[in-house]
């Protein structure tokens, strides 16, 4: 990982699900300055945004010194590329392993859009960090959930804008107990309640059940990851 302690400011990747709220913490622990910001791609459901907004309100909230740092919040509307991507995330199919073995939720190159269009706000902003919680470790399998490209999205942005951008991803090689172990270590338990009530990561977008792990239609196959790694890190702690 680059050594980013001299920097200032940070801007995360941030889309209200328990990895990217966890980043956020991490960012907020470590920059003075933290903005975030947020794509609508025509996600099926507006849970996401919310829980963006109520991620953000309790953060501040409850942890008045993060609360200093953590500045504006940004939503892009990325409703052109989602009509390209179109999968099981977008549009009304079912969730399934293809044939390449990858999961109908996989939307091509979103991670590549993604942190391109975060650059540009980054760049304009002064943010020489953006921050995602891009993980190689779990299930998927997302090519370009991977540090290798990672790795050259940072080489290909930092020529591109001419201006050094490093790419931060503290969840790239840590498996989601480890992830809710993170976030008890920068925020102790309330973090870890906080993350438990007020994320959404369930493909269904269904919160009318709060389990021991956070809300979630329990079988899709983000609830069992997250499900997984909560009793993974209860059992270990
Ligand atoms: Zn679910």
């Amino acid at each position: 990982m680059t050594d980013t302690s001299n920097l200032e400011t940070a801007l995360v990747l941030f889309s209200g699900g328990q990895d990217s709220a966890t980043c956020l913490a991490w960012a907020l622990d470590r920059y003075a300055r933290v903005e975030t910001v947020g794509f609508e791609y025509g996600q099926r459901h507006g849970v996401e945004m919310q829980a963006r907004l109520d991620v953000r309100g309790s953060m501040a909230a409850q942890f008045p010194h993060w609360g200093e740092r953590l500045g504006e919040d940004y939503v892009i509307d990325l409703a052109g590329y989602g009509a390209i991507a179109e999968s099981a995330l977008t549009a009304d199919r079912a969730i399934e392993m293809q044939e390449n073995g990858l999961p109908s939720t996989f939307v091509p190159g979103r991670n590549l859009v993604f942190l391109t269009v975060a650059s540009a706000l980054a760049y304009r902003r002064g943010h020489d960090v953006m921050v995602g919680g891009m993980c190689e470790t779990d299930f998927s399998g997302y090519p370009d959930c991977r540090r290798e490209t990672i790795d050259a999205m940072q080489s290909a942005l930092s020529l591109g804008l001419d201006r050094k951008i490093a790419l931060e991803t503290p969840l790239m090689f840590i498996d989601k107990s480890e992830t809710w172990a993170l976030a008890h270590k920068l925020g102790g338990a309330e973090l870890v309640e906080l993350i438990r009530h007020d994320t959404h990561t369930c493909y269904t977008g269904d919160r009318s059940t709060l389990h021991a792990w956070g809300h979630g239609c329990g079988v899709c196959p983000a609830c069992e990851l997250r499900a997984r790694g909560w009793e993974g890190w209860t059992q270990a702690a």
